[in-house]
């Protein structure tokens, strides 16, 4: 079956510093992919490259049959396909938890508030936030507020979810709890691509872990491959360094 979401050759740079040396990657349906390396080696610029808020210099980036990165496509359409959670708690900080959760589906979808407050409601008691519903972000922990980012990309009702390093930020205390989401993501089937630090946690939920340096993939297939027997002298250093 041909990948959901497919990435081919993506080149991008800023300035003369080449970040992205031609990624390639093909995601299906329901799949979940870690990315993993350095800091500095791209995951961030590839994730934003996904969603369209970087432009690519080269290659090609297809979502079903849509080419995304062709210009004559929506920008954002394709953003609201595609969600985005980040490192830092992006809830406004003048809206309720509510309100944050329902702004986008109201607003970028045009349903009736009404039908999305209850859907709202349910995502937040599943997280089980629906007693914050009418607090504001600055009243809830760390954890919490990444939850309710959860919580708000998927109320979007995206086709992939992307996730760039969310529990980096956290107090390790509250890392477990916002993981626990993403294992509920990954039962429901949601398709997900995320950039992370937590390599026991990686090596648990992924499908495939593609493991990038230098702005190249250096390896990539299922965790236990990497972990146990990988291809690259590169990529074994590197877990060595980083497993917990
Ligand atoms: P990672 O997420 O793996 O840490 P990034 O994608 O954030 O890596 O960064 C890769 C490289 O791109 C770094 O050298 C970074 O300084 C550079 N970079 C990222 N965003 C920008 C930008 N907007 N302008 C200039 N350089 C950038
Ligand atoms: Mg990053």
């Amino acid at each position: 079956m041909a990948g959901m979401l497919r990435a081919d050759a993506v080149r991008k740079s800023f300035g003369a510093n080449e970040v992205l040396k031609g990624i390639s990657l093909d995601v299906a349906q329901g799949e979940v992919v870690c990315l993993i390396g350095a800091s500095g080696s791209g995951k961030s610029t590839f994730l934003r490259c996904l969603n369209l808020l970087e432009q690519v210099d080269d290659g090609d980036i297809w979502l079903d049959d849509v080419e995304i990165t062709d210009p004559q496509v929506d920008a954002d359409d394709v953003r609201q396909r595609v969600g985005i959670v980040f490192q830092a708690y992006n809830l406004f900080p003048h809206l309720s938890v509510l309100s944050n959760v329902c702004l986008g589906p109201v607003k970028a979808l045009g349903r009736a508030r009404s039908e999305v407050e209850v859907e709202a409601m349910g995502l937040l008691d599943r997280i089980g936030l629906s007693a914050k519903a009418k607090s504001y972000p600055d009243a809830l922990s760390g954890g919490q507020q990444q939850r309710v980012a959860l919580v708000r990309a998927i109320a979007m009702r995206p086709q992939i979810l992307l996730l760039d390093e969310i529990t980096s930020a956290l107090d390790p205390m509250l890392v477990g709890e916002v993981l626990d989401v993403i294992r509920d993501l990954r039962r429901d089937g949601m398709t997900i691509i995320m950039a992370t630090h937590e390599m026991t946690f990686a090596r648990e939920i992924s499908d495939r872990m593609v493991f990038m340096a230098d702005g190249q993939v250096e390896e990539s297939g299922p965790p236990e491959q990497l972990f146990t027997a990988p291809q690259s002298a590169r990529t074994a250093e590197f877990l060595a360094r980083h497993r917990g």
